[in-house]
């Protein structure tokens, strides 16, 4: 059993993973969120952690008062979800953070030596080679929380090195498979919100109805697996029971198939090398249906061009990348631009901020910064 520290609990992910820890007997040892005051002291009362961190600082406050009555320690702002991320007292660090705000938190898991359950794929997006030397170095394992690489990991267990010849990545490919560019210029935010197979959040929901997730993924799994882009197949897979697969130099393919839930990449990530009965739903194949694969329109949903093209490059192009989408994400969201104009942003972005000398942290950060103003002053 594991002692976790669950960075982002109150998202999607992180309340999946109280779920699993509750099923399957892990510690919690600490908590973190943004700012959800009631969801997050409902969560300390339940499970006892040693320590509660919300970024915002009011939040922290209104915690600290809340919680006055426990022995429960509350920290505030990004010190405190360091703090999480480096306890002393935790094994495991449960990444469920959303956006570039999860890289310094995951470097400090790093650092201090923890298992990374990781479930916030921009940290490998933007800085996957400086992240993975890191963890290297320091000893830290790094097991993957997306379906996608959870299924390429489990169906990487057993093998030796130069034995992978590809891998092929799944995709689900949204809410607007088969759509038209006239069509997906209709679309509005609630509509984009609906996915047909995965209860997600609204950021990654967003970005698997443009297919920019699935170029994220690609990215992800470049640095986990330390793949070049040219050995990563993308299939459009509807029916989301595959999750991913490996194909062998004798041309074996190996895959991962499951119920579409969550809790069961979860539970690997913590459970690895082992597996342990937990609350994931089993799969039953005679009502699965049939499954089905197709290339994906890289023409049509322009994000998921914009990221193999940015995976091509390397360097801190997919920062900037990342940095934009982002923004555009929050700005479709919010109902100030169209939903293709999520692929115009970026690909400004990616036309005129200039690239860093070298692949630093200082680098992806500045790239960063300036893909985000880039993208503000177009939207
Ligand atoms: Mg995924």
């Amino acid at each position: 059993m594991r002692s976790l520290s669950i960075l982002g609990s109150t998202g999607s992910i992180g309340r999946q993973t109280l779920e699993v820890a509750e099923t399957c007997g892990h510690r919690v040892a600490a908590l973190t969120a943004r700012s959800s005051v009631d969801l997050l002291e409902a969560q300390a009362r339940k499970f006892h952690p040693i320590l509660v961190a919300a970024a915002e600082p009011t939040a922290a406050a209104a915690l600290a008062c809340r919680l006055a009555d426990t022995d429960i320690r509350v920290l505030a702002g990004e010190e405190g979800i360091l703090a999480a991320a480096a306890l002393p007292q935790a094994d495991t660090v449960v990444t469920a953070l959303v956006g570039i705000a999860g890289l310094a938190p995951t470097l400090a898991a790093i650092d201090s030596g923890k298992r990374i359950a990781l479930a916030n794929k921009e940290t490998l997006v933007c800085a996957g080679p400086l992240v993975m030397a890191r963890a290297k170095e320091k000893g830290a394992e790094i097991v993957p929380v997306d379906s996608e690489h959870s299924a390429i990991f489990q169906s990487l267990q057993g093998s030796h090195g130069k034995e992978l010849k590809r891998i092929l990545l799944t995709a689900s490919g949204g809410p607007f498979f088969g759509w038209s560019r006239e069509e997906l210029a209709k679309v509005t935010p609630a509509h984009a919100l609906k996915h047909p197979n995965w209860s997600m959040g609204a950021k990654v929901t967003i970005d698997s109805a443009t297919l920019m997730n699935k170029g994220l993924e690609l990215l992800e799994a470049m640095s986990l697996f330390g793949v070049p882009p040219e050995k990563i197949e993308i299939l459009i897979h509807r029916e989301s029971i595959l999750h991913s697969a490996v194909e062998y130099c004798d041309n074996s393919v190996i895959a991962q198939l499951g119920a579409p839930d969550m809790r069961l990449p979860i539970q690997y990530a913590l459970s690895w090398p082992h597996r342990t009965p937990g609350p994931a739903d089993p799969l039953d194949l005679f009502t699965a249906g049939k499954l089905t694969f197709a290339r994906p329109d890289v023409t049509t949903f322009r994000c998921l061009a914009l990221a193999i093209q940015s995976a091509k490059e390397g360097g801190t192009a997919p920062a900037i990348l990342n940095g934009a989408n982002e923004v555009a994400v929050a700005r479709f969201l919010a109902g100030e631009i169209g939903f293709l104009e999520i692929p115009r942003v970026v690909e400004t972005a990616l036309n005129t901020v200039p690239r860093g000398e070298r692949l630093t942290l200082e680098a992806v950060y500045e790239a960063d910064r300036a893909a985000r103003a880039a993208a503000e002053a177009v939207c």
